[in-house]
């Protein structure tokens, strides 16, 4: 059942060692939301305040993440939300080739369990990491994943710092992947 792998790829996370992040981290963080979600969000990495919870997004892009999804109508209870690799790196540096790799395969299991309509990708890296693709473009439809639309937005972290027109440029892009996702069924 797909609840099941959800758990399974949760448990399976809690304990990894197949990279070396897993040395520095307090929780890995697996991600979450409901099993029925028809939308996934992907991150870059968890940070101080994740490692510490063990939860995704609830440090300061985590608050902005939330705003920026009400302001798309959306609820972070009804999206599933997760990133690229599921243990902090240390500083806070972005994680590297072989460590996504070494990730990869539980983002793959997560999306495959949920069977979403559509997944965002927050920012650069987890663009990079799902596509394949290192451009400067950060906004729009990307193709497909596992039979899910994709679409990349920026990452939360850069409405931090009084910009307001990325975070109306995220919250206009969730509205899009909310819309993309309806009515394809
Ligand atoms: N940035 C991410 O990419 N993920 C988190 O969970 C928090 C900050
Ligand atoms: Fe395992 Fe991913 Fe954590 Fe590396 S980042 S130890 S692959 S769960």
């Amino acid at each position: 059942m797909a609840k099941n792998e959800l758990l399974a790829v949760e448990k399976e996370v809690s304990v990894c060692t197949k990279c070396g992040l897993c040395r520095g981290r307090t929780k890995a963080v697996p991600g979450e939301g409901p099993v029925d979600a028809s939308m996934v969000l992907v991150g870059e990495a968890p940070g101080r305040m994740e490692d510490k919870t063990g939860r995704p997004f609830v440090g300061p892009a985590g608050r902005m993440l939330d705003k920026a999804l009400s302001e798309a109508g959306l609820s972070r209870k009804e999206v599933f939300i997760t990133s690229v690799v599921k243990c902090r790196p240390p500083e806070n540096r972005e994680p590297e080739a072989v460590e996504i790799t070494a990730c990869s395969r539980y983002l793959e299991r997560q999306v495959d369990s949920i069977g979403p309509r559509v997944v965002v990708l927050l920012g650069r890296v987890a663009r990079a990491a799902v596509t394949g693709r290192r451009d400067r473009i950060q906004r729009g439809q990307a193709g497909s994943y596992r039979g899910a639309y994709l679409l990349t937005t920026y990452h939360p972290a850069v409405a931090l710092h009084g910009r307001p027109q990325w975070f109306e440029a995220i919250s206009q892009d969730l509205r899009e992947a909310a819309s993309l996702g309806a009515g394809s069924d």
